[in-house]
Parts: structure tokens; sequence; C-alpha cells
């Protein structure tokens, strides 16, 4: 649909996968001003399609548009819209285990201008995609590189924001890591170059001294819906949630030491990844024996079986198409 200063949103559609046509003065290939957000929709074994907190995904994405000056979308709206699309399309939907059918929403400024202020015509689109496992090498613990040499967000600036920009900003440091045989980076504080933030396109936790730590939501790192949704699980099992940020030292000192028992990522896409070594300049510490963590398992096994249905949902995380 489309959004025009003065008339609001307008000309709900659905037309098929293809090329879009914009003028080459648009304002999102100039500066930027671009907004996503990932979800996903899980077939379940009777057959029925469900949503994983699709609310949570569309009120992240107005508070994105707000922190980059763009139009914000009516929630009951656009999950109505979301929900029609993928009945329409639910044999996109697959049926194995660990698939799914994930949905990208996106808003792009199409205003035809050279001069940087925000635009005053907007392009709102839901793209489909059936995936698979998020890890080619299946369910092996990932081998992450801290980066001190590059930043992803600073305070005041658009971490928190889901925009195309954090994300280029990271492509330099990803390569690296990966020529290097690095799967994630993990990304320090911009000020002290310190504390751990979040990787790639997961947050982190880590098991540290029986507790489960992770940083805090300071307006630097995003403030995702997996991570709200294992804190609450790990509650349920009893154990304490710390939200501070790790310091590199407690990460290396605490592999050797044994205070850090686990660590994993935490994303749509990830589900919920296991970490098997850190890399800090030419340090590298392995955790525990390598291999995936109890906690680690059970939380997987905790979030993909409300996902799939196999267990209760007692929070009201899934909708039903
Ligand atoms: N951090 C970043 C930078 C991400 O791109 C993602 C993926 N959306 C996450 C964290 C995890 O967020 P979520 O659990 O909402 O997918």
């Amino acid at each position: 649909m489309d959004y025009d200063a003065g008339e609001g949103w307008h000309s709900p559609r659905i037309v098929p996968y293809g090329p879009l046509s914009l003028d080459p003065s648009c304002a999102v290939l100039h500066y930027a001003q671009e907004i996503f957000e990932g979800l996903k929709a899980f077939r379940r074994p009777d057959g029925n399609i469900a949503l994983f907190r699709p609310r949570d995904n569309f009120e992240r994405f107005n508070r994105s548009a707000a922190r980059m000056c763009m139009p914000e979308l009516d929630v009951d709206f656009v999950l109505k819209a979301l929900k029609t699309l993928i009945h329409l399309e639910s044999d996109w939907v697959p049926k194995s285990l660990g698939t799914s059918l994930y949905i990208r929403p996106t808003m792009i400024a199409t205003d035809p201008y050279l001069g940087v202020h925000p635009s005053s015509k907007y392009l709102f689109y839901i793209i489909l995609s059936p995936v698979g496992a998020y890890y080619k090498n299946g369910f092996s613990p990932v081998k992450i590189y801290i980066s001190d040499g590059y930043v992803r967000s600073a305070p005041g600036g658009t971490g928190e924001a889901k925009t195309g920009g954090n994300y280029a900003a990271s492509l330099k440091a990803s390569m690296e890591a990966a020529a290097l045989g690095f799967d994630q980076v993990l990304w320090l504080d911009a000020v002290e170059r310190k504390y751990v933030e979040e990787v790639g396109s997961m947050n982190i936790c880590f098991l540290y001294d029986g507790k489960v730590v992770t940083s805090p939501l300071k307006g630097t790192i995003l403030d995702g819906i997996t991570r709200r949704s294992i804190l609450a699980l790990v509650k349920e099992l009893g154990l304490q949630v710390e939200e501070r940020a790790l310091s590199v030292d407690e990460i290396l000192e605490g592999a050797g030491n044994g205070r850090l028992k686990e660590a994993f990522g935490t994303g749509t896409a990830a589900v919920v990844s296991p970490v098997g070594q850190f890399t800090y300049r030419d340090r590298t510490v392995t955790l525990g024996d390598g291999r995936m963590g109890e906690l680690t398992g059970r939380l997987y096994d905790m979030l993909t079986g409300i996902q799939y249905g196999k267990l209760p949902d007692q929070h009201g995380w899934v909708e039903m198409i």
C-alpha cells in the first residue's frame, strides 16, 4: 500500500512477486529512509498455520518508523492483511519440522528528490518466503568473532531501529570475520568497546554464575522478540535473569574458570543458536566441550514447541491464521 502526506495510507493490494519501479532520485536510495521486520508463520501437525507474536513485530515496526521519521501503520489493519495474504498463499507454508514461512514487512521512502528531509511518500509491502533451517551445518555451535575495530551502533544512533543502515554499517566487519572462518560478529558498546551489545542478527544470552545474563535495552540494540520470549521462559524455569552488559573479560575469563557455562543467540531466523567459541584479538576460548549446552537445548525445545504447537501457549504468543 502507499502513503501520501495529507491522504495517509491507501491502495492496499496483493500483487505477484516482481521488480518495483522507483524514481532514480527517490529518497530511500540516497538517504536510507527504510525500515523492515522479520517474523515467521509455522505449519502445525494438524495443518493449521500459526504466527508467532506478530503484534510485537508490528509494534516494533512502528517504533522504528517513529525513529526514522516515517508514518506508522495501523497494527490491526496490517495484521488482518497479513493473515489474508498467508491464507491465500497457504501452500507456501512448508510442512517439515524446522521450516517456516519467513515474512518480511518493509517500508521505503519513495519521494523523488535530492535533499535531506523526510519523504512525503512511502511504500509499504510484505514479502513471503519459505525458509529451511538457518544454519547449513545443522545445530553445531557457532564461532563468534568479537569486534573491537568497528561499531554497529552508538548511543543516540539508530541501533534500536530495524533499519537497513544498521546492517550496511555491519557488513565490513562480518565480511572480515567470515574470511577468518567465523560465523558471526559480536558487537561491543561504542563508548568503551568493552561491553557486549548483540550479535549480527541475534541478541545474545550467557549462562554466567548460574544466571542468564543479557545486554540491557538502552537504545543501541534491537529489542528482540525472541529475546523477550526466551527471558520469559528462563524465568519459568526458575532461573534468574540479569539484564546487564557482560564485559569481554568476563567472557574470556569465565570460559576458563567455569563461571561462563553456556552462551546462545536468539532471533527469529536463528531461533536459539548455541555459541561454542569466542575469539577476541588473538585469544580464543571454547565453552564447555564445544557442544550445545543443556539450557540452550531446553530453551530451543520450549520455544519451538510453542511455535509448532507441541507445547501449550500459556503466554498468548501465538495467533492462528
Ligand atoms: N538483533 C538484530 C540486529 C537483529 O537483526 C535481530 C533479528 N531481527 C535480532 C537482534 C533478534 O530479534 P528478533 O528476536 O525479534 O528476531
